[in-house]
């Protein structure tokens, strides 16, 4: 094998475990796999990409080689590359896409395909259209494809009783009543906070005695926010109430799992614990994997879980406050950058979609047309955030992330929330936390009106976030419900 190779699947092995971004592009977001970042955060130690030897196509491709490649080990066949499974994942029903027979035209599957959920990668997609359907790869040696048939013309959508949210346009009349009356809504507070801040590395303190923590922030903004949008007629739902985990399970539990996906990465004898150390070191032990299964993936499930049998809203407002680059915990930097995005689910790459249960909540969410309710939705609310906190807008430059829609400030990109909670979701990304200025204010927490910070007067960032994600909705609802 070329050292180049070698090298390049080292470097693979490596972002699997620690992250799907290239770290010198973005050195944030931290993930199990590709697909279940939830938000941004610092990496320990950015690690240069090495140099992209060219991939051939036997390299992707089974069976098309040129006998001009370099050799290589060779790839999995396509059925076991395909019956993979997300971490903690479970394998789909795949008859449940069945519903969606004759739902949407393949004028409108496509449009969809190609402007919210591909990330317009060149590779071939583990399914195939025909001219009255798309011929879906399952993974189920058993029954290896599903069919969903395209309608002749365009439909309402999927048949009442495949799903519980409702559009806007399905509520029922205001007839005077307050704006949001009948809309349910979820707040999502990103993260656990409290005493799980530093293991999920969203502790953040510069000096002695003082400290912000996103979990705490974020739950904060939900329980203010939830009582604006009562005031204004919604029924409202916190997906987390507390600073303790929804999930049963903890890292303890979640040990052997960490040891698999460190084996099946090219690492069969980690080290145990990290205590000291930092960067790839810290990353590749059982102790960081299963810290992170436990608070980025069984988190996510069980939060799916409640919103999806339980609580069954319109929507769910993901609320999260972003970060830069801060090096290490211990001794972090501030960053000149602040900045808002606001996400919506799609972007979906091929390493993901090779995941059966990732594969499957895409066509489930395509064919529900939940974007058809959440890409409006986030324009309004990142519109109203705009205004409200004056931020620029993030600009991505990794491929985990595309522009969607025509608001600057909307980006599609496969996160586990935005996947698997079975409704439209608005992820929110406002404020830098190590930007100087914000986190001073932060360190202010919520209150009305303006105090002295950084040397003026100066509202809190927390009100503001509230008023831009109220402002945002209210103008949704108002333009889109029943009269
Ligand atoms: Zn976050």
């Amino acid at each position: 094998m070329k050292p180049g190779i070698k090298s390049r699947m080292l470097f693979m092995m490596k972002r699997k475990l620690r992250g799907s971004l290239p770290a010198a592009l973005c050195a944030w977001c931290l993930v199990m796999s590709p697909g279940q970042a939830q938000t941004i955060a610092p990496a320990p130690q950015p690690v240069p990409p090495p140099p992209a030897p060219a991939l051939t196509p036997s390299q992707i491709i089974p069976g098309t080689s040129q006998g001009t490649a370099p050799p290589t080990p060779p790839p999995a066949p396509p059925q076991a590359r395909l019956d993979k499974v997300s971490p903690l994942g479970t394998k789909p029903d795949w008859s449940r896409l069945q519903s969606f027979h004759q739902t949407l035209t393949r004028p409108e599957f496509e449009a969809v395909m190609r402007d919210v959920y591909s990330d317009n990668s060149p590779l071939p997609p583990p399914w195939t259209l025909d001219p009255d359907g798309v011929v879906v790869k399952t993974g189920d040696p058993l029954k290896p494809e599903t069919r969903i048939g395209f309608a002749a013309t365009r439909s309402n959508g999927p048949l009442p009783g495949t799903r519980t949210w409702r559009r806007a346009a399905e509520l029922p009349p205001l007839k005077g009543r307050p704006p949001l009356s009948d809309v349910h809504i979820a707040l999502d507070p990103g993260h656990i906070g409290g005493g799980y801040a530093v293991m999920e590395e969203r502790y953040l303190s510069f000096a002695p005695g003082e400290a912000i923590q996103e979990g705490n922030l974020s739950l904060i903004t939900a329980q203010v926010l939830a009582e604006r949008l009562k005031a204004l007629g919604a029924y409202v739902s916190l997906v987390r109430d507390r600073q303790d985990p929804v999930t049963t399970l903890r890292p303890s539990d979640l040990v052997t799992t960490a040891r698999q996906l460190l084996a099946e990465a090219g690492f069969p004898s980690p080290q145990e614990n990290y205590n000291d150390l930092t960067g790839d070191a810290k990353i590749l032990t059982v102790q960081w994997q299963s810290e992170k299964l436990f608070y980025r993936v069984s988190e996510i499930q069980a939060r799916a879980q409640k919103v999806n049998d339980t609580i069954k809203p319109d929507v769910v407002l993901c609320l999260h406050y972003n970060a830069e680059a801060w090096g290490d915990a211990a001794k972090p930097q501030f960053s000149p950058m602040n900045h808002l995005h606001v996400l919506v689910n799609g972007c979906y790459s091929l390493p993901e979609l090779e995941q059966q249960d990732v594969r499957f909540e895409m066509f489930y969410r395509l064919f529900s047309r939940m974007h058809e309710e959440e890409l409006p939705l986030a324009e309004s609310v990142a519109n109203g955030m705009r205004a409200a906190t004056g931020l620029p807008a993030y600009v991505y430059t990794t491929p985990n992330a595309r522009r969607v829609g025509s608001n600057a400030y909307v980006y599609a990109r496969n996160l586990l929330a935005n996947r698997v909670y079975q409704c439209p979701v608005v992820y929110l990304e406002p404020f830098v936390m190590n930007h100087e200025e914000t986190y001073r204010r932060l360190l202010n927490g919520h209150y009305l009106g303006r105090t002295l910070t950084a040397g003026r007067l100066q509202t809190s960032a927390i009100e503001d976030y509230v008023r831009g994600v109220v402002d945002g909705v209210l103008a949704y609802y108002q333009k889109n419900r029943p009269k």
